[in-house]
């Protein structure tokens, strides 16, 4: 078995962060912004629009949370997919989960 590359290490490290300070807190705002939906629908409630703004900020905290710990140990951007030809994709936001190497930098993350 070849030695992990401590880019690698520390990549698992901050997505492991990300995991916990972006996903979960998003995942929890979603769900809390449903119950409080289902919790005032039935009578109109003026709680409806706090719902709508949680499960909006849910998104937002995601992005927020991606560009903050979702980046490569070595060049500090962003890991967003890569196109068919391995160069970084152009889209507005986007995350890859199971990167191998840095889309920039070519920083081996596995
Ligand atoms: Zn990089």
């Amino acid at each position: 078995m070849e030695p992990v590359p401590a880019t690698a290490i520390e990549f698992a490290r901050r997505k492991r962060t990300f995991a916990w300070r972006g996903i979960l807190p998003m995942l929890l705002l979603i769900l809390l912004g449903c119950v409080l939906m289902v919790w005032g629908l039935p009578h109109n409630d003026p709680v409806i629009v706090l719902a709508n703004m949680m499960i909006f900020f849910a998104g937002t905290w995601l992005v927020i949370a991606a560009k903050r710990y979702y980046r490569c140990p070595v060049c500090e951007k962003m890991v967003v997919p890569t196109k068919k030809d391995g160069t970084p994709s152009e889209i507005s936001f986007g995350i890859d989960f199971k990167p191998e190497v840095c889309p920039y930098c070519k920083a081996v993350l596995r």
